[in-house]
């Protein structure tokens, strides 16, 4: 399992791109490839990561999984669908999320571009999952759970050539989600603030109890408020580097683990 950090901000952080990742892995005819989430920035920063080869970059990933309805994780998805479109994909690119995928994946892209969807070139087969519920996502089994967020958002869990990566998508985690945590090779967390207690979202110190909790082998935080980031960045790797866990970090644009 690759997963390249196609971006890692928040919402509205002006020098860092919407916390999106690109998974890749042995699926079970072929390699293949997810982004998780796909907001306003994310996938502008797509097409220009270096983490992610040019000819997937080209190509498009084979799925995108939408953890929830707000902006910075799906209004991205009529800049992504346009450009393969332009660019002539013809492989069908499937779109998973929560309850109503169809219909937001449907209004956002009518909204940007009114006439896209009945000329696309590839077909959009979009899903709509339940928490508890198991799926496939390009291939690879899944499992999501809710999140602690101000909208419905799902954490998922996705298992990649036997490994197995949690994303969290926003929101502090519940126990559901440390359920579906547990043994994961890979956690990636969104830490909003550095200390807990922040309304519908995480923080550092709680995602690395989380993280040591569930007995993850590495942890990555991301979606980190800018001003914290920018601010107090290096009291937060310095929290990660402290934490006792063998890797934690506050990866930067285009970073990849390789799990
Ligand atoms: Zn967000
Ligand atoms: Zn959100």
């Amino acid at each position: 399992m690759r997963v390249t950090f196609v971006g890692v901000g928040e919402a509205f952080d002006e020098t860092l791109p919407n916390t999106s990742l690109f998974v890749e892995g042995r699926g079970p005819a072929r390699r293949t490839s997810v982004l998780l989430d796909c907001g306003f920035t994310a996938a502008a920063a797509f097409f220009a990561c270096p983490g992610v080869a040019a000819s997937d970059r080209e190509a498009g990933p084979d799925a995108v999984w939408i953890s929830h309805f707000h902006g910075d994780h799906y209004f991205g998805l009529p800049y992504l669908l346009a450009r393969l479109h332009e660019s002539g994909r013809t492989r069908p690119l499937a779109v998973c999320g929560g309850p109503g995928t169809e219909a937001k994946y449907g209004a956002v892209l009518d909204m940007a571009y009114p006439n896209l969807r009945a000329k696309l070139r590839f077909a959009v087969e979009t899903t709509s999952v339940s928490p508890g519920e198991g799926f496939s996502l390009a291939g690879f089994p899944a499992l999501a759970a809710l999140t602690g967020h101000g909208a419905p958002c799902l954490a998922l869990r996705l298992c990649v050539s036997e490994k197995a990566l949690y994303y969290g998508g926003d929101g502090a985690p519940t126990v559901d989600c440390r359920e579906l945590a547990r043994g994961c090779d890979v956690l990636i967390q969104e830490a909003y603030g550095i200390r807990a207690g922040v309304p519908g979202h995480g923080s550092v110190e709680e995602a690395i109890a989380f993280a040591r909790e569930a007995g993850a082998a590495a942890l990555a935080v991301v979606h980190v408020r800018r001003e914290l980031r920018r601010e107090r960045g290096e009291e937060i790797r310095r929290m990660l580097r402290d934490c006792g866990l063998a890797a934690a970090a506050l990866p930067e644009p285009g970073a990849v683990i390789a799990a």
